[in-house]
């Protein structure tokens, strides 16, 4: 079957890591947040394409919860010695990614061919998609001033308090190409496990794909990000209360209203009323419990079609 993903980074690539492992899927593709994508010291960082990237790959580095398993830090130690900016790592294997991607950026290539160069050279069958080649750019109005994505949430660590949240440029941006053929054309589209407010409602600013998935055919399936009440990590509940939001399935499937025909959630949480719902054990370690995830997913959205 074919299979599109609207994924953010760690959420979403725990999940389309466990699609990729099941048999009955021949075609997936992600379409990836870049709301999160910022210029730094000259580069193009992509953060969740790259989380995609690095999960697919058997690369990712599974402690830190962010790029490369046996990276060195010669560059970081270096740029640190030399007073430049620390609060963003980079890692040397990383850095070669950021150079590489951004000489090519540099050179007219767009984002969707450079990321599926990138995800050909390391034998990735998935499609890796980013929402848009065009710049739109995640913002949080906080108690701090307006902050672009990266200063909240890593150099500032989630700890202001949010009031609104915008993606610049996102009225202008044009899905990417594939993106939205591969929702028209699926069996079944999942939205990720991934920060709703943060990481997939930047994709869903993008005009037209919003639309898409409104009029797929395809039962369109979001799977909560929620575990026990809580976000397994990241700011995502402490955000809902920021927002004036209740942390649980209803919220969830209520932000998705009119876009899903159904919501996966953890056996722990009650289910939302609203829509209909199937639950399981959502909670994303082992690589059998992403294939467990990604089976429960396919399995609710056999039923939705039947
Ligand atoms: P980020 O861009 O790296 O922050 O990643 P995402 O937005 O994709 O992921 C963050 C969200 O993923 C948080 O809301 C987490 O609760 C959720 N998440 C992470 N791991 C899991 C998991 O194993 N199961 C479920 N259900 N949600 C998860």
């Amino acid at each position: 079957m074919k299979v599109t993903v609207l994924s953010g980074g760690v959420g979403g690539a725990k999940f389309v890591l466990g699609l990729q492992h099941c048999e009955e899927v021949d075609q997936l593709t992600a379409i990836v947040n870049t709301g999160d994508d910022f210029r730094h010291l000259g580069m193009h960082i992509s953060p969740d394409i790259d989380t995609l990237l690095y999960t697919l790959s058997g690369q990712a580095n599974a402690t830190q919860g962010w790029g490369r398993e046996g990276e060195s830090w010669n560059f970081m130690a270096a740029l640190k010695a030399l007073g430049g900016p620390d609060w963003f790592n980079l890692g040397d294997g990383d850095l070669a990614l950021h150079v590489l991607r951004t000489q090519r950026i540099e050179q007219g290539h767009s984002l969707s061919v450079v990321t599926a160069d990138l995800a050909k050279a390391w034998g990735i069958g998935a499609s890796v998609l980013p929402m848009s080649d065009d710049t739109v750019a995640t913002w949080l109005e906080t108690d701090e001033g307006a902050l672009p994505f990266q200063s909240y949430f890593v150099e500032r660590q989630c700890r202001p308090i949010t009031s609104a949240i915008r993606f610049e440029g996102a009225v202008d941006a044009r899905p990417a190409p594939g993106v939205l053929q591969s929702l028209a054309d699926a069996d079944a589209v999942f939205i990720a496990p991934s920060n709703p407010w943060l990481s997939v409602d930047p994709v869903l600013a993008v005009p037209g794909i919003a639309d898409a998935l409104r009029e797929t055919s395809a039962p369109v399936i979001a799977i909560s990000p929620l575990v026990g009440g809580k976000a397994v990590k990241g700011p995502t509940t402490k955000l809902m209360a920021e927002l004036g939001i209740n942390a649980d399935n209803e919220a969830i499937a209520g932000h998705y209203a009119g876009l899903i025909s159904g919501l996966l959630h953890d056996s722990a949480d009650a289910p939302p009323l609203s829509t209909p719902a199937r639950s399981t054990a959502t909670l994303m370690t082992s690589l059998d419990d992403k294939v467990r995830v990604a089976r429960a997913a396919i399995v609710f959205a056999e039923a939705l079609k039947a």
